[in-house]
């Protein structure tokens, strides 16, 4: 399965700069990257903290905020957006922290940022998916879900059984 934060589902705020974690192991974890102008670019790691960190979980509706540095999770490509970053902690979204300027810095993408955050905020949504292929690569099987931090979408994707006897192809997920 694929489980993202709903900043992913395509919703887009008017002016806003929206943040996205890349390179992680998991959806908590990753290189930071915000758009500006449709572009995605870097975050450099010059005062990066927790309180910068924490302001990124928040913004993705995640708990916690660990800061990594030099390209902890790969450097990244295109344009370092953001350096000097200050955040005091208790901002709604990182462009909102004060910063040297949109792409005024004096790092390269080996410096990128990144950070690991904890598990959802309670209350927050995400939208989770899971696809499901047969051996020539055609999709079977897709399911979305939706819900808030205080539930678990697919807490054990294992599949339990696919029945190809009627039609199309049913798959039932062990969920605990
Ligand atoms: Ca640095
Ligand atoms: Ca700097």
């Amino acid at each position: 399965h694929n489980c993202g934060h709903h900043e992913d589902s395509g919703v887009e705020c008017t002016g806003g700069n929206p943040v996205r974690l890349v390179g992680g192991t998991s959806s908590l974890n990753g290189r930071v990257e915000i758009q500006r102008n449709g572009v995605w670019g870097t975050v450099c790691d010059d005062n990066w903290t927790p309180s910068e960190a924490q302001v990124v979980c928040r913004e993705l509706g995640f708990t916690g905020g660990t800061a990594h540095s030099q390209a902890y999770y790969g450097p990244g490509s295109g344009p370092i957006w953001m350096d000097d970053v200050n955040c005091g902690g208790s901002e709604s979204s990182l462009s909102s922290c004060s910063h040297n300027g949109w792409e005024s810095h004096n790092c390269r993408h080996s410096e990128d940022a990144g950070v690991e955050c904890g598990a959802p905020i309670a209350g927050s949504t995400y939208s989770c998916e899971a696809s499901v292929f047969d051996s020539t690569g055609a999709q079977v099987y897709y399911k979305q879900h939706q819900g808030d931090g205080s539930s678990s979408p697919f807490p054990n994707p294992d599949i339990v059984s696919v029945d190809t006897t009627a039609g199309p192809a049913r798959i039932r997920f062990q969920e605990d």
